[in-house]
């Protein structure tokens, strides 16, 4: 197999990282990029070292210089948990558009290819279920997860513009609920948050009713997938998640089950704007792609509530 020059933006954050880990076990080389705004320098400590792999610590939505060829260019940078983007959001709104804007520029000199990590909020608070990569979504413009959500359709809009207008060849994945270790534990998504707390014994803080739906996708099925994606000619969205879908008091329980935690579970208000169902529709994935999910949730989140263990603080 060809050995590539792949840059990946966001390369120190949850994904980007273990994307770095899996293209360096490929022998391929890495150009890491990356701000550490929500990234961790921990997550990619371990690859400083191998001689594939380079750090370049800046923001992309600056311009972005690299020299010598490039053969990807994989963009995943962005704050991506609720909690970040609406601590960030202007930062968010930049690295979607402008960020992209670079990114795809960096792709255009040099002749690579481009992929995109967008995601399911571009359905917004969806009104149908499954969402399949032809629905338009729901999304509200002015809200607090506007910032995220129109950033990424922007990130989508300019990509395709870049390969109508010239001739990029690119690639869009639509990610949904991916979790795993190298998450934030305070990054305030649902999955850290419930382990983290029934590791502390500490109440499951459910927001609303509990009755809202996720699914979830554990890293390495999401890694396997993008991989593929890259390795397949297809320009049009595709989805990539687990279609086996809970409710947050589902996935509640799970996580008291496997901790055995004496946690007991509050209730909070919903934010404003969560969206009420999410369940993605991979018939594309796995028609195009030949893709699907092996790792079911209780496979995943054990690994999972392993790595917690040593990120809590007793
Ligand atoms: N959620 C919750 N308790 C938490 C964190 C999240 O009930 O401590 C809910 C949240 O309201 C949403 C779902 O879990 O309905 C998933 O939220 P998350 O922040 O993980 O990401 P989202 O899928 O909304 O982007």
């Amino acid at each position: 197999m060809k050995v590539m020059k792949i840059v990946i933006t966001g390369g120190a954050g949850f994904i980007g990282s273990h994307l770095c880990e899996s293209l360096l076990s490929h022998n391929h080389n890495v150009i890491c990029i990356d701000n550490f705004i929500t990234g961790v320098k921990e997550n990619i400590a371990p690859l400083l070292d191998n001689p594939g792999f380079k750090l370049i610590e800046q923001d992309v939505s600056k311009y972005i210089a690299i020299e010598g060829n490039i053969d990807w260019v994989l963009h995943f940078a962005s704050p991506a948990s609720p909690i970040d983007y609406q601590k960030y959001p202007i930062q968010t709104l930049k690295v979607g558009s402008l960020g992209t804007h670079n990114a795809l520029g960096l792709a255009k000199a040099k002749g690579s290819c481009f992929l995109l990590a967008s995601t399911s909020e571009v359905y917004g608070d969806p009104l149908c279920n499954p969402q399949p990569e032809s629905y338009w979504g729901n999304v509200n413009p002015i809200g607090p997860r506007s910032v995220y959500d129109e950033a990424k359709r922007f990130a989508e809009a300019i990509t395709f513009a870049y390969h109508r207008v010239h001739k990029i060849d690119t690639r869009i994945a639509r990610i949904f609920n991916t979790y795993g270790e190298r998450m934030r534990i305070d990054d305030g998504r649902v999955v850290p948050n419930f382990i983290a707390q029934a590791l502390k014994d500490e109440p499951l803080t459910i927001y609303g009713n509990g009755k809202q739906t996720r699914s979830f996708c554990y890293i390495r099925d999401l890694i396997d997938g993008i991989w593929k994606l890259m390795n397949t000619n297809i320009k049009e969205p595709v989805n990539l998640g687990n279609p086996n879908e809970f409710t947050i008091i589902e996935f509640a329980e799970l996580i008291l089950k496997l901790t055995g935690t004496k946690s007991k579970i509050d209730y909070y208000p919903l934010p404003v704007d969560d969206p009420k169902i999410r369940q993605p529709d991979i018939t594309r994935a796995r028609q195009k792609l030949n893709w699907t999910p092996k790792i079911q949730l209780e496979q995943g989140i054990i690994p999972t509530i392993q790595y917690f263990k040593s990120k809590v603080k007793p």
